[in-house]
């Protein structure tokens, strides 16, 4: 196997654990670049003592990232099985079989992720370095667990392994949502939520709630099931109005519904009554860096309008998963926005992703979900 060594200046945080070699780091760089995508070579300072080994990928920028401290030559089934089970064994204390089983860097696995539906596996592959070794990450799976279908995606290919039903039932605490792991969005559902579906619900007894950028219902069919008097679904997306409705009526959700199926500004927009607790959860407006005073803007715009529909002493839980907005620009934003707005707001939780979503001490990415509850009151 061949070495690749850092730049004198840049050998610090790689031997931290850091996991990301960019182009500039190494004095190495042409070897790398004429390397297949997923070839193992040993990283070493420059010096030549080794510090990790790592596998090369396609990004002009970002040219490999480190898989393990350890010297290793290949990345086998055995490699997988031994990660996979270190990562569901994480995991055990969630009691479900429905959970985000591999969150790629969090879990030391750079460029893989996994979400299991029980006996059926959503697996995602983020670099095609990576996805070189899919035979071998499908093996591990089908070792470790009882496996009856796979769905398996990697840019805007995607494949299925086994029989995948049209639709499956998702089980969160004890609340069935059905969703469409094919063609549904991301890996199908919106695990990284669990714990703040259950934030929401838990204050939405006797409550009218507005699940805006519904999906399939996270928020809003939990917060139905736990009582929730009224409940208005948006969402731009038919499919997903359309999941919402079906999941109000498996879980026999006895509040009142509206289910709107427009863009969210023009929804908001269009509301005339106000909410005891109103939810946005957005999709990323933020991609890359030089997109972030437009993508603030856009939220900024967001949380203008919600602010007004929510009755006063009432609760608004925002969220975003661009990893360009930090909590600190959640909390500004949200702080500015209603004092212009003449609104006071108390914060009541910060909250980031699930549990089974761990991130990784070096890699401020990994903390894309950063949520807020805020408690509204008219100044
Ligand atoms: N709240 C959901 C996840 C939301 S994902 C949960 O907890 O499971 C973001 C959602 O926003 C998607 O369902 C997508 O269809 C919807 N969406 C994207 N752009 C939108 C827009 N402009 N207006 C309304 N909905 C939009």
């Amino acid at each position: 196997m061949e070495s690749i060594y850092l730049k004198r200046n840049r050998e610090d945080r790689i031997s931290q654990g850091y996991p990301w070699i960019f182009a500039d780091d190494i004095s190495s760089l042409p070897l790398l670049e004429a390397s297949e995508a997923g070839t193992l070579f040993k990283v070493c300072d420059s010096r030549g003592k080794f510090i990790s080994t790592a596998y090369s990928d396609s990004n002009i920028k970002l040219v490999a990232r480190v898989i393990s401290s350890q010297s290793i030559k290949e990345l086998d089934v055995g490699f997988f099985i031994s990660k996979l089970s270190e990562a569901n064994e994480k995991r055990a204390g969630l009691k479900s079989e429905f959970y985000r089983l591999c969150n790629s860097e969090g879990d030391f696995l750079p460029g893989l992720i996994i979400d299991r539906f029980a006996s059926i596996f959503s697996i995602k592959f983020t670099t095609d370095g990576l996805f070189r070794y899919r035979k071998e990450v499908i093996e591990a799976i089908s070792q470790l667990f009882k496996v009856d279908g796979m769905v398996v995606r990697h840019g805007n290919e995607q494949f299925e392994i086994g029989s995948i039903p049209d639709e499956i039932v998702v089980k969160e605490d004890d609340i069935s949502f059905l969703c469409d792991l094919k063609k549904g969005q991301k890996t199908g559902w919106y695990f990284d939520q669990r714990e703040n579906h259950a934030l929401v619900a838990k204050l939405a007894k006797d409550k009218s709630v507005l699940d805006v950028f519904s999906y399939n219902g996270g928020f809003g069919v939990k917060a139905a099931k736990f009582g929730a008097k009224k409940v208005c679904f948006i969402d731009s997306s038919e499919r997903a109005i359309d999941y919402c409705k079906r999941n109000i009526e498996l879980n026999n959700c006895q509040s009142k519904c509206e289910y709107m199926n427009e863009d969210a500004l023009d929804g908001l927009f269009r509301i005339k009554e106000d909410y005891d607790i109103v939810v946005l959860d957005p999709p990323p407006f933020i991609k890359s860096k030089k997109d972030k005073v437009a993508g603030v803007k856009g939220y900024k715009k967001l949380v203008e309008l919600a602010i007004p529909l929510v009755k006063n002493g009432g609760y608004l839980f925002f969220a975003t998963c661009s990893h360009h907005m930090f909590m600190n620009d959640v909390l500004e934003l949200l702080d500015q926005t209603s004092r212009e707005l003449s609104y006071k707001t108390e914060v009541l939780s910060k909250m980031g992703a699930a549990a089974d979503h761990p991130v990784h001490k070096l890699v401020p990415q990994t903390r894309y979900l950063n949520a807020v509850l805020v408690k509204i009151s008219k100044s």
